[in-house]
């Protein structure tokens, strides 16, 4: 198929849907989006569902790449590293990276979510249907069948791509067919978002170039800042046994388990009760698919092929790069069917890869951050990233400030832990034994 005589259908103007339309015009295809809600940019946004994103460079550098840079950067917030909150309610800062070029960024999911519909919008092979809603596909007859107004529609495709999310309704049909296999895996832990509005003086009540956490082992508070000089807070707890979603219910019990677990946090979310009980629990969970693939004409893409827990602040990111790669295919002169099939193949491994890494990461976010092994792990960590800059560059960075594969990222942040602890082993209280480190870099890296 030409690229200028096909039609890509695609169902979710999410963040990635409307990223992936750009990239297919821009090699000349014809894109129909479909999008079940109203369109965001003229209305409100419900509150309580996950407001801010940390953005990093995967994000980014694809955002970059559809001409998006200088808007995206004032859009955001640099995050320069984590703010623990302990129980007593001491801080403890911890850089992110090296130094301060590398930093995450708080971003508004909403005011992303309008800018790249607007990219998309303006791209003259590209239309967008709103309130229009995919109740399944046949992917052997290529139609797919939309609700809009309350009348279903059934129509036809040349190329699919679900692009709706964890709930995918295209991979549903994918899997009712027997084309692939789905799993998800559900974390057991749900979350709450909570608001710290600005300060009397009209500022920030908190540090601003921060990511705070409130880790309390088995369950924690974050807070990401605003451009309007708020923050959003979201709770992570279990969804049952105590303490949890299922056990705090009336305000009383939350206003007081919040003052014992998060004293200082307290004072700053001035309508805790009313937020409590208006914002609902979000469910936590990781989608495992595959293919993402089904016959050769539609594929999955973002979290309808790859949903992963929000600890490493990744799922957008990797989504994001999910647009580069098939873009890079695209470059590389394959044609539709070529790319979606080489895609599939090719990324699957690096979505595992940071579906598992998520999964440590909260329980490194919740527990290990305020743990003096840990701490002292990091110290070393620190220490062979600037002694070895060329070979060591520390897990959470390859992720966050790199594009190296996750799966790469993966691998080596493996041995780069083994070496990590058989240094600290053999150093003991002494200062760190750099030759034995070396050694082992040249060895296992
Ligand atoms: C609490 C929380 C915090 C997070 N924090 C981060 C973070 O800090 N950094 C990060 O990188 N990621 C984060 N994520 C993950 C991130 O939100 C997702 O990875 C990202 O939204 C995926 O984009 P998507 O477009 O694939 O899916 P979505 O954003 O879910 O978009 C799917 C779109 O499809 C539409 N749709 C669904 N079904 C249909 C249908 N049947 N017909 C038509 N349209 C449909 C939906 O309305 C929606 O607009 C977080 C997630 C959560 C839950």
């Amino acid at each position: 198929m030409e690229n200028s005589n096909t039609t890509i259908t695609v169902i979710g103007a999410g963040l990635t849907g409307p990223l992936v339309s750009v990239y297919l015009a821009q090699h000349g295809f014809s894109v129909d989006l479909f999008e079940r809600r109203p369109d965001i940019r003229n209305t409100n946004i419900p509150a309580g569902r996950s407001i801010n994103l940390a953005l990093s460079r995967r994000g980014l550098y694809a955002l970059e790449n559809i001409g998006l840079g200088d808007a995206i950067k004032k859009m955001v917030i640099p995050m320069k590293g984590r703010m623990i909150h302990r129980k007593d309610s001491s801080l403890d800062f911890q850089p992110y990276g090296k130094d301060e070029s590398e930093v995450i960024y708080s971003i508004s999911r909403a005011e992303l979510n309008r800018v790249l519909l607007s990219k998309a919008e303006a791209m003259e092979t590209v239309s967008i249907r709103f309130n229009a809603k995919c109740l399944g596909a046949d992917l052997d007859r290529q139609t797919v069948t939309i609700e809009k107004n309350g009348h279903a529609e059934e129509i036809e495709f040349q190329f699919l791509i679900g692009a709706d999310g964890a709930g995918s309704s295209v991979r549903e049909s994918m899997e009712k067919s027997g084309m692939v296999q789905f799993d998800f895996e559900p974390l057991g832990h749900g979350y709450k978002e909570l608001a710290i509005p600005q300060n009397d003086s009209g500022d920030f009540a908190l540090e601003s170039n921060v990511l705070h956490i409130w880790p309390r082992k088995s369950f924690m508070l974050i807070a990401l800042p605003n451009l309007d000089k708020s923050f959003t807070c979201t709770l992570f707890l279990p969804q049952s046994g105590n303490p949890s979603f299922e056990s705090l219910k009336e305000a009383p019990d939350i206003l007081e388990w919040f003052s014992v677990e998060f004293p200082d946090a307290i004072p700053l979310i001035p309508n805790l009760s009313d937020d409590w009980n208006a914002n609902p629990v979000g469910n936590l969970g990781t989608v495992r698919c595959s293919p993402w693939q089904a016959n050769e004409h539609s594929i999955l893409i973002g979290d309808a092929a790859h949903a992963i827990v929000p600890f490493f602040g990744q799922g957008m990111n990797a989504a994001f790069e999910d647009c580069t790669v098939l873009n890079t295919l695209f470059e590389k002169g394959n044609n539709i069917e070529s790319a979606c099939k080489e895609f599939s193949e090719y990324r699957k491994s690096d979505a595992d890869a940071i579906a598992d890494m998520a999964l440590e990461n909260y329980i490194e976010m919740r527990d290990k951050v305020a743990d003096p092994e840990y701490l002292n792990l990091r110290k070393i960590e620190k220490i062979l990233e600037s002694e070895f800059s060329e070979e060591f560059i520390p897990r959470y960075s390859m992720v966050s400030f790199h594009r190296i594969p996750y799966s790469e990222v993966q691998r080596k942040g493996n041995i780069q832990k083994q070496i990590i602890e058989a240094v600290s082993r053999a150093s003991g209280d002494e200062p760190i034994d750099l030759t034995l480190a070396k050694k082992l870099i040249a060895e296992k890296l």
